[in-house]
This record gives C-alpha cells, sequence and structure tokens, in this order.
C-alpha cells in the first residue's frame, strides 16, 4: 500500500492546502494530513486541535484521507508508516528553496525517505494560512479561499481574535 503524507500547520486549512490532498488521494492508497505540533510559526490562531478538527470536517468527504497530529521532526514520525512519500506542494521559487533544504535534512535523518512535490493550481498560487489569517481579520467574504465546512469557524476566531 502506498501512503502519502501532507504536513503542515493548516492554521487554517485553505483550499489550496485542499486541492494538493485531493490529488494526493486519487494518486495514492492513503494519504495522513499531518497538523504539525511544533510549527515554528507562532502564535497560532487555532490551537492544534481545533486546527485537526477543521482538517477532519474538511476530508471527511475522501475515504482514503486520514488526520493525525505530529510533534518533533517529520522525518522521524515518517518511520511509523511503510515506504511513505511525503507530498509537498509548491507555490512560487521561494517554497522551493526551502524545501530543496528540507529534503537534504530529512534525508539525513530518514535516508530512505522521499519528498514529492505538486505545483499549486493556479488559482491557488497565492494563497496560503497567513493570507486567510490577514483576509479574516478585515472581513474578507472567504469562499473563495477556504473550505466551506470551515468558514464560519474562522470568521468567529478573527473576530475573537482582532476585536
Ligand atoms: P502555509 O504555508 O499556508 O502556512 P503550511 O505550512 O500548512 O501552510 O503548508 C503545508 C504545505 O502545504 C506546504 O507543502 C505548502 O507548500 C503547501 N501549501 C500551502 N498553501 C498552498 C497552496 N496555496 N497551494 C499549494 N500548496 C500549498
Amino acid at each position: 500500500m502506498r501512503t502519502a503524507i501532507c504536513p503542515g500547520s493548516f492554521d487554517p486549512i485553505t483550499l489550496g492546502h485542499l486541492n494538493i490532498i485531493r490529488r494526493a488521494a486519487k494518486i495514492f492508497d492513503k494519504v495522513v494530513v499531518c497538523v504539525m505540533l511544533n510549527s515554528s510559526k507562532t502564535s497560532p490562531m487555532f490551537t492544534a486541535e481545533e486546527r485537526v478538527e477543521m482538517v477532519k470536517k474538511v476530508v471527511a468527504r475522501f475515504p482514503n484521507v486520514a488526520v493525525e497530529t505530529a510533534g518533533g521532526l517529520l522525518a522521524e514520525h515518517a518511520k511509523v508508516y511503510e515506504n511513505p512519500t511525503i507530498i509537498k506542494g509548491l507555490r512560487a521559487a521561494s517554497d522551493f528553496e526551502y524545501e530543496f533544504q528540507m529534503d537534504i535534512i530529512n534525508k539525513k535523518i530518514n535516508p530512505q525517505l522521499e519528498t514529492m512535490y505538486l505545483t499549486s493550481n493556479e488559482k491557488y498560487t497565492f494563497l496560503s494560512s497567513s493570507a486567510v489569517r490577514e483576509m479574516a481579520k478585515y472581513g474578507v467574504d472567504l469562499r473563495d479561499f477556504v473550505p466551506c465546512e470551515i468558514i464560519d469557524d474562522v470568521k468567529k476566531r478573527s473576530e475573537m481574535y482582532f476585536k
């Protein structure tokens, strides 16, 4: 069985993330969305538990997609699975530089681990969780940016967070 791991902070999950997850789910037997607990991104908008709950709501329609959390290093965590492949989305050259460096580090820790990259759908190349947080803050309609299942969660939180 071929397993893909889609890691990220998902603070919150966006339509860009979902596009990558959906495409990975067509290619692999099983996709595990891995919500990273120790992201270097400081002061998240949502707790890890909330991020997991939101991702679960969004991927409930995909029978071969599961959600889990991981602390520590992804390359260590990936050893739980037999021959997994990490799947990352690439939006721009800046993503490539970062991912290239991450891949070298991951291979040092877990030499068997391969990472594959899916280019972002052109509709979402500009989209990031931080852009969503910023738009939510100013009351922008989020329908084109986050899955419909979590729009209310993001709106409510940003009202609390930024009032
Ligand atoms: P962000 O960069 O939005 O804060 P994450 O750290 O959660 O998101 O990113 C997790 C993974 O999702 C990374 O591989 C990242 O490149 C990918 N990703 C994030 N946004 C997009 C997008 N709009 N299109 C394609 N891939 C994306």
